[in-house]
């Protein structure tokens, strides 16, 4: 009788420790799909990646391809030597290559307009600082597979920088920004980093809400100025990285 009784107890705990050993299992090892996803994302964004480096080139920026977030920093960080004034315009992806942080380890200040504590006065003051500053490092918006860069701003200040003032800029984009032509950079801008960025900004827009540009007209608008940077500008040293990864939005 205790026989029965231990062997359906047994039975019982295989019957419920089953799944979530499958689970763990799973998890634990890469979900072959998964895999080949991978593989063919990877895939997808050399080829576009590589072909929007080669546009780019043609429009006379300095532009290179990475695999990896690391290879990326690694080069921008080349490019900064101890004491350079730096500016960042407000680009999520530059936070998520911890360049912040890197650019500071390398001895250059950073001219931070959104550092706590200041007037609107004073952040006027750094944004205008920034636009003289050594090395100015944002990301776009979109960029097209023809090597144009699109952009929308708010103050102005990130696209202003963009077409004149700093010594270098460095834009930085993963391939998710990648897209077919002038219409699809501007489609993605309306349908995926405007609304988005405004979620980030905690702003009461209309686009927060449905997902999507509706073309608000409320102070609190952020698109402003749109900006094509068909070129690069001819007396300033422009480089520009993508990054075979989705960054930013
Ligand atoms: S125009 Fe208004 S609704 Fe459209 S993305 Fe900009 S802030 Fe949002």
């Amino acid at each position: 009788m205790l026989i029965i009784i231990v062997a359906s107890i047994i039975s019982q705990l295989i019957f419920y420790l089953c799944p979530v050993i499958k689970t763990e299992q799973m998890s634990a090892q890469q979900n072959p799909t998964d895999t080949f996803v991978n593989e063919m994302n990877t895939w997808h964004g050399q080829t576009l990646g590589i072909k929007t480096v080669e546009a780019l080139r043609k429009n006379r920026f300095e532009a290179s391809f990475f695999e990896t977030r690391l290879e990326t920093a690694n080069a921008v960080i080349e490019m900064i030597s101890p004491g350079m004034e730096v500016a960042f315009g407000g680009s999520q992806t530059a936070r998520q290559l911890n360049l912040q942080q890197l650019v500071l380890d390398k001895g250059a200040t950073i001219l931070d307009h959104n550092a706590a504590g200041l007037s609107d006065d004073q952040k006027m003051e750094v944004m205008r600082r920034q636009q003289i500053c050594d090395v100015f490092i944002c990301s776009s918006n979109a960029i097209s597979i023809q090597g144009e860069l699109f952009n929308i701003d708010g103050h102005g200040n990130r696209v202003a920088a963009m077409a004149f003032g700093p010594r270098r800029v460095i834009v930085i984009a993963g391939v998710n920004k990648l897209v077919a032509d002038e219409d699809a950079a501007w489609q993605r801008i309306r349908t995926v980093a405007a609304p988005i960025n405004f979620k980030r900004l905690n702003r009461p827009n209309p686009c927060t809400k449905q997902g999507i540009c509706m073309n608000c007209n409320l102070p609190t608008r952020g698109c402003n100025i749109y900006v094509a940077t068909r070129r690069k500008p001819p007396m300033m040293d422009f480089s520009v990285f993508i990054v075979n990864d989705s960054l930013g939005f």
